[in-house]
């Protein structure tokens, strides 16, 4: 069995079969668990104890579990916070991760304790990643900061602008295809046409001055971050 490293999972879940599956499962796989039986309890749970992962069930008592996301993820102190939502209404996933609520991701009931595990490792992975300082040539980025720097000197760029090079950097020598950089910087349910990508990638190359030139068109298909 692979290590949570210690993680702290809150459960907020108000079936008690249900949180019980879940944290046996979680502690099983080295994770901290502690739950909260409805949304109320649950936000002041988040803000008391700091967790580094919250699963978070949509029906609740006092709160609903929309509700609860919205107010973690719009509050800058919980915004970081992964969420993993646990549904029963399909009809509300399109709502549940896109931009209204922000959730990270989500699970219909019934579902699977692996999976559960997997998803939570996956997102933890992500976030983190997210979160790395990054050097490419005289581009450094600290997300954690939100700060980007060439040869040492602020540049100021919008949150778009950010995500996008972050994206580049991440994956810098290779060539990033128009939609893959669309769907990871706007978001998936974005309607967004692939034309936006190409003004923003020209704005970021205009704000990074030379070392702009790094990013490299890729004609018909998208963009690369040079390996300097
Ligand atoms: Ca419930």
């Amino acid at each position: 069995m692979e290590t949570g490293s210690g993680k702290k999972i809150l459960i907020i879940e108000d079936e008690a079969d249900v949180a019980e599956l879940l944290t046996l499962n979680l502690r099983k796989a080295g994770y901290r668990v502690s739950t909260a039986a409805d949304g109320a309890s649950g936000l002041h749970k988040v803000r008391d104890d700091r967790p580094d992962f919250v699963i978070l069930d949509l029906m609740l008592p006092k709160m609903s579990g929309l509700e609860l996301c919205r107010i973690l993820k719009s509050d800058a102190a919980t915004a970081q916070v992964p969420i993993l939502m646990l549904t029963a209404k399909a009809e509300e996933i399109d709502r549940i991760v896109g931009l209204e609520f922000g959730a990270d991701d989500y699970v219909t009931k019934p579902f699977s304790p692996r999976e559960i595990v997997l998803r939570i490792r996956a997102i933890l992975r992500r976030a983190e990643m997210a979160n790395e300082s990054l050097t490419a040539g005289p581009i450094s980025i600290d997300p954690a900061r939100h700060e980007v720097r060439v040869d040492g000197k602020q540049v100021h760029l919008t949150s778009l602008e950010f995500k996008l090079l972050r994206v580049l950097m991440q994956r810098r020598g290779r060539v990033q295809d128009r939609d893959r950089l669309l769907n990871e910087v706007w978001g998936y349910e974005s309607v967004i046409d692939t034309r936006t990508v190409d003004t923003h990638v020209r704005r970021l190359r205009e704000k990074l001055g030379r070392a702009g030139d790094a990013i490299e068109t890729v004609r018909g298909f998208g963009y690369r971050l040079r390996e300097s």
